[in-house]
């Protein structure tokens, strides 16, 4: 069942039992101080009754010094003729045998024994359809004690009764009907934060990332509403972050095939053509160059795709080194390939970080910058303190790179001539890799680069303050 019409029903079940428990005590209540009244009213009349008889009673000639039958009878029908109301009567004699009863008089004969000296008793009681009072008293008149019961007619009272209970049924199910058409109106209003809530979770189980449920109040279903857009916008986001990792993924391994297929088709043909013809020795030298070469491009490739993965999964442990260490070991090392074509500069200074993993990153921004470069251009590498941490900067006056480029070359595999960095050995994973490693250094590659300029690489090591507080 809808939670509306749960709403619905369990109010209208409270609504009925409160105004139908409230209307039967009411019309009870008026009905039971109106019965008192009656009864009270037919005590009276019956102290009225013994009075009016008593006097009649006195009024007997004198030669009787007792009440005869004849004159109660008498007396009792004189009274009776002189109402108004419809009263009916009965007298007894002392053994409790009528002597006088009215026509119609129908009552019990239960107040009859129970009527004292005392006590007046009364007793109320239907017939055929009509209510009546009924009460006894003792008539003390010339010598005898009589029972006089009286009858009145209450049927009105109960007819009242009905026709209050009548008029209140009718009103119960006016207002049960009203009051259920105006909580209908109601129920929908409050449960519309949650029919949009459903609605926008339908919607995203059926993929829609981007819905957001409509808030329309302020109280609490107004707050989940809020919750749960937030919690859909997280969602939308984990989301778009795996279907990207998982887009990279796909583009990593379409890259990886492409880069293994052209070595390998290369070393393939070479090595077919060796085996199935006789060469000359010039030729036989150039295929075997081929095969090594190409097998040296594999070689480093898996290399630095292992360093890759290797990174993606490291915990560093960065130590303190003097800036001249590092600078000086880069000079070292391409001294010989470069002569004096790299020229550096450099703030003597503490550098924090994984001595190792630097170095790498140095070595391939730096071997970047000469593969972008002329013959005899010059590569600057330079080092500085600045309030981040230490800054390194390797600029060269190469081709430059555009700058739509800049977000793709940091990707495995990517080259933006492909053609110019395969012939020059390269891969597509050097920048990949210095990316990984300045993550872990909390760092990350600044390019500026203009084409047919040059370019500038940067990046700042923070300082060991920094990495104290990273833990
Ligand atoms: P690998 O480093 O794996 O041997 P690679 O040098 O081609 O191969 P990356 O170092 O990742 O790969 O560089 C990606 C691409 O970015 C390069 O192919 C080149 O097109 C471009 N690039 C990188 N550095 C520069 C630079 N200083 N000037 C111009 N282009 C550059
Ligand atoms: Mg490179």
């Amino acid at each position: 069942m809808k939670f509306i019409y749960k709403i619905l029903f369990c109010s209208i079940i409270i609504l009925s039992l409160a105004l139908g428990l409230s209307g039967y005590l009411l019309v009870n209540s008026v009905f039971q101080s109106a019965l008192e009244r009656e009864v009270e009213q037919a005590l009276n009349d019956s102290t009225i009754l013994r009075f009016a008889f008593e006097t009649a009673a006195l009024n007997v000639p004198t030669k009787y010094d007792l009440l005869q039958d004849a004159a109660v009878r008498q007396i009792g029908q004189r009274m009776e003729s002189g109402s108004e109301s419809g009263r009916k009567l009965r007298i007894s004699d002392e053994g409790k045998q009528p002597l006088y009863q009215s026509e119609g008089f129908v009552g019990s004969d239960s107040v009859l024994e129970q009527i004292t000296e005392q006590a007046k008793t009364w007793q109320i009681f239907p017939d055929n359809g009509r209510y009546y009072v009924q009460t006894g008293i003792v008539v003390n008149a010339l010598d005898r004690n009589l029972y006089l019961e009286a009858q009145n007619d209450i049927t009105a009272v109960f007819e009242e009764r009905a026709k209050g209970f009548s008029v209140y049924r009718k009103v119960t199910l006016f207002m049960i009907l009203a009051s259920s058409a105006l909580m209908f109106f109601f129920s929908t209003w409050l449960t519309k934060p949650i029919r949009l809530l459903t609605r926008a979770t339908r919607r995203m189980t059926m993929g829609d990332y981007y819905y957001r449920a409509r808030q329309v109040s302020d109280d609490e279903l107004g707050q989940l509403t809020q919750d749960f857009n937030k919690m859909a916008a997280e969602l939308e986001s984990t989301i778009g972050e795996l279907k990207d990792e998982i887009t990279a993924r796909e583009d990593f391994i379409g890259a990886f095939a492409h880069e293994l297929k052209t070595p390998l088709t290369a070393i393939i043909g070479y090595a077919d053509l060796l085996r199935s013809r006789k060469l000359d020795e010039e030729k036989q030298f150039l295929s075997a160059n081929y095969i090594y070469t190409e097998g040296k491009r594999l070689e480093s490739m898996s290399f630095r795709l292992l360093d890759i993965i290797v990174t993606k999964r490291e915990q560093i442990n960065p130590q303190e080194v003097s800036a001249e260490t590092l600078f000086e070991y880069m000079r070292a090392m391409f001294r010989e390939r470069v002569g004096d074509r790299l020229l550096i500069s450099f703030d003597s200074g503490k550098v924090c970080a994984e001595v190792n993993l630097i170095k790498s990153v140095l070595l391939n921004l730096i071997d970047n910058a000469f593969k972008a470069s002329g013959e005899n251009e010059v590569v600057e590498l330079h080092g500085r303190e600045t309030p981040r941490g230490y800054e390194f900067l390797v600029i060269d006056h190469g081709i430059g790179i555009p700058e739509q480029e800049f977000k793709r070359i940091t990707e495995a595999f990517y080259m933006v001539d492909k053609s110019r960095s395969r012939s020059r050995n390269g891969a597509g994973l050097g920048l990949a890799l210095c990316a990984e490693i300045l993550r872990l250094h909390n760092s990350e590659l600044k390019i500026q680069s203009e084409v047919g300029k040059g370019t500038c690489m940067s990046f700042i090591l923070p300082d060991k303050e920094s990495y104290e507080e990273m833990d």
